[in-house]
């Protein structure tokens, strides 16, 4: 894997251009910065303009207080009362809806310590954490301003059809905005937030006084379409090499199950590269490789640790060592993260965030 930290920085500083320097941008760094590396990531978004850093656990906390990072950290998940403590140590900033969570704090927090900064959060129709109710959790919210130990750091909500339905997000937007209302006038500095990528590309209203991209980091597209439409650049490329290059006759066939059939005389080249990598399986006969700037079709199963293309008839113009790009460019050919992700129906973080820690990331 060669990840461009030059790129996540740049589209840090592009998203910041659009929001304007009032915006606060949260560099969304969770399930190891979908897949390119947190880390590494985490430094390059800050330095491209971020000032704040989530994730969606605490092992992903502690790797990044590990790393040396020491920007504050929003820890957007659940937590059991396990990991209160360890979310204490990391000094991460935390989400909460209910006043029990405040009570578990409160109960194993050591009074000495910094006061534990909270964003309270207001389900606008997501479904999962928050809740619903405006009037319950503004008097969380007060709780909170009332109690020492504790910070009304932040109000925050997630939108669940940015990137499909805006008029539904603008009402959803507009309902949360009240809320904010609300507390701002008992707490005038609460940051609140509530854009993902696709809110803060298309959904001017909905970046209030901060973002959390993470997907239009990358320079992946929240939409599925060319990122380069938003001025972004894809940051992850993912190359092997042509293990092997052997003929195939009529009648032989490839790979588990012995699914793909050569009707004609060609080549088979091998990429030992497969689902351990996180290279998905559904990839078979449905994605391509380029290899010497051409594409191939993958044809068999991927297996965990190989795949095979079809080379086609004739002499190949490609030889054993030769480059494969399996995501990225080569030549004028580009496969995008958006491709693989309409040809098994899914969508571009699945593809990215899949990758496994196998592939060496290297940075430059
Ligand atoms: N905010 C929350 C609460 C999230 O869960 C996520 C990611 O799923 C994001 C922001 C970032 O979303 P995106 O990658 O679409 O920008």
């Amino acid at each position: 894997m060669h990840i461009d930290l030059d790129a996540i920085e740049r589209n840090c500083a592009t998203i910041r251009a659009a929001t304007g320097p009032l915006v606060e941008l949260c560099a969304v760094v969770k399930a190891d910065a979908y897949g390119h590396g947190a880390p590494a990531v985490a430094h390059a978004a800050l330095a491209g303009g971020a000032s704040r850093l989530a994730v969606a656990t605490v092992d992903e906390a502690e790797e990044l207080r590990n790393a040396g990072v020491t920007a504050p950290v929003l820890l957007l998940g659940p937590l059991t009362s396990d990991e209160i403590p360890r979310a204490l140590r990391a000094r991460v900033e935390v989400v909460a809806w209910r006043a029990e969570f405040l009570e578990t704090v409160l109960g194993l927090r050591s009074v000495s310590a910094e006061p534990l900064a909270i964003h309270v959060k207001l389900d606008v129709g997501m479904g999962r954490l928050g809740v619903r109710e405006a009037d319950a959790l503004e008097a969380l919210a007060r709780q909170i301003v009332a109690t020492p130990a504790l910070r009304l750091a932040g109000a925050m909500t997630h939108l669940p059809c940015a990137d499909e339905d805006p008029e539904r997000s603008r009402a959803q937007v507009r309902a949360f905005r009240t809320f904010g209302a609300r507390l701002k006038s008992f707490a005038p500095d609460v940051v609140l937030h509530a854009a993902n990528s696709a809110a803060t590309l298309s959904l001017h209203e909905s970046r209030l006084d901060m973002v959390r991209c993470g997907v239009a980091l990358y320079g992946l597209d929240p939409f599925g379409r060319d990122p380069a439409h938003h001025g972004l650049r894809p940051a992850l490329e993912l190359c092997s090499y042509v293990a092997a290059l052997k003929p195939i006759a009529p009648g032989e066939s490839v790979g588990y199950g012995g699914q793909f059939v050569a009707a004609e005389p060609g080549w088979i080249a091998t990429i030992p590269i497969g689902y351990g990598d996180g290279w998905r399986r559904a990839f078979s006969g449905r994605t391509d490789v380029l290899i010497a700037g051409c594409r191939y079709p993958i044809v068999g199963r991927v297996s965990m640790d190989s795949l095979t293309v079809d080379v086609g008839p004739g002499t190949p113009r490609i030889a054993e060592g030769d480059k494969a790009v399996l995501l990225g460019a080569d030549g004028d050919e580009r496969i995008s993260a958006e491709e693989l992700a309409r040809r098994v129906d899914t969508i571009n973080y699945e593809i990215t965030t899949a990758l496994s820690r196998r592939p060496t990331r290297n940075y430059h």
